[in-house]
């Protein structure tokens, strides 16, 4: 029987309607039952580390799941983390970069309807996150509406239906049919190197989502508020207005300023290329680093992430050439 830590942190799977609308419960009674009906199959200990909607999960919410993940990772074969969905995939994506080489399955659910719903998808995202644990799907995972995606390709794209999270960019990496678990991708791990635990973060980052006109005088505002970091969700393939608003100057002189500028696209498939078009290239010049195939949320995550590490803009260029779980595809 495999061991399993469930570590909850709120969510809509563990709320309850309320007079203020829905709140997360520490410990609603149907999810303690659900977890007593599952033990015949598995080994399970349960811990509240956090009640709290997504919403309000943030980057000292980020370090505290992952440093317990870390502490509690060799005495259990797996972790499951129920979470609520609005930004689990951020979460999924920083702790795939704060916790490196795990040896071990690291599972995040959550469910569109609480648990206490007869409705309720929980019991099966449940099920399917333990599944993982079972066929020792290694490193971070979101288990949701019978699939298994890697936590750094995982984008939430629906509000309301079962089938809110997709692999963005990358093939699911299971599915749960009818006869069982079918594992459709492997897993990168760097054999041999030793599971670290790297939780420091940057808050100073900023995504900006461009529309035709954006007033470049905006990104010396980010500057002036402190920001080190930015992800620009730039046009099509990756192309930026320099007619009359330019957009390409004003992001060289954040470059020179020593802003650690990542330009990625609005498109939610596929890669971006700043070679292709003249639009691109004048990005491309300023030294900005190129997303590609990343998802948003990995942008985002992975640039706070690596100016948690260092302040030196060569190094971050560095750690967005480096593929550390898949995140990216050069
Ligand atoms: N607002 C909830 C949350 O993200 C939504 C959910 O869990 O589905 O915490």
């Amino acid at each position: 029987m495999k061991k399993v830590l469930i570590l909850a942190t709120g969510g809509t799977i563990s709320s309850k309607e309320g007079s203020e609308g829905m709140v997360p419960q520490t410990a609603p009674k149907e999810l303690l039952g659900t977890l007593q009906e599952l033990s015949c199959h598995y080994d399970i200990s349960y811990r509240v580390i956090l009640n709290l909607d997504s919403s309000n999960i943030q980057s000292e919410e980020w370090q505290l799941i992952a440093e317990e993940v870390y502490e509690a990772l060799p005495h259990y074969d797996g972790i499951v983390i129920t979470h609520g969905t609005d930004t689990m995939a951020y979460t999924a994506s920083m702790l795939t970069f704060m916790i490196q080489n795990p040896e071990k399955p690291i599972v995040l659910t959550g469910s569109q309807i609480p648990i206490s719903h007869p409705l309720s998808d929980a019991r099966s995202n449940l099920a399917t996150a333990l599944a993982a644990i079972d066929h020792n799907v290694i490193g971070v995972s979101i288990a949701f509406n019978h699939k298994l995606m890697s936590g750094c390709r995982a984008v939430k794209v629906r509000t309301m239906g079962f089938d809110a999270f997709e692999s963005v960019n990358s093939p699911d990496v299971g599915e749960i049919f009818a006869d069982g678990v079918h594992l459709l991708s492997t897993r990168l791990r760097a054999e041999g190197l030793p599971c670290v635990l790297k939780p420091k973060v940057s808050n100073e980052v900023f995504l900006l989502k461009l529309i035709p006109g954006t007033n470049p005088q905006v990104l010396d505002s980010l500057y002036e508020t402190g920001y080190k970091g930015l992800v620009v969700e730039s046009f099509g393939a990756g192309g930026m207005h320099f007619l009359r608003r330019d957009l390409s100057g004003k992001l060289r002189e954040l470059v020179e300023k020593g802003v650690s500028v990542v330009v990625s696209s609005q498109c939610l498939y596929e890669k971006s290329d700043l070679s292709l078009y003249e639009v691109g290239r004048r990005v491309l010049k300023t030294g900005a680093i190129q997303a590609l195939d990343m998802t948003t949320e990995a942008a985002v995550t992975k640039l706070m992430w690596a100016l948690g590490q260092t302040s030196d803009p060569e190094e971050v260029k560095k750690i967005f050439a480096t593929n550390y779980a898949g995140e990216i595809s050069f």
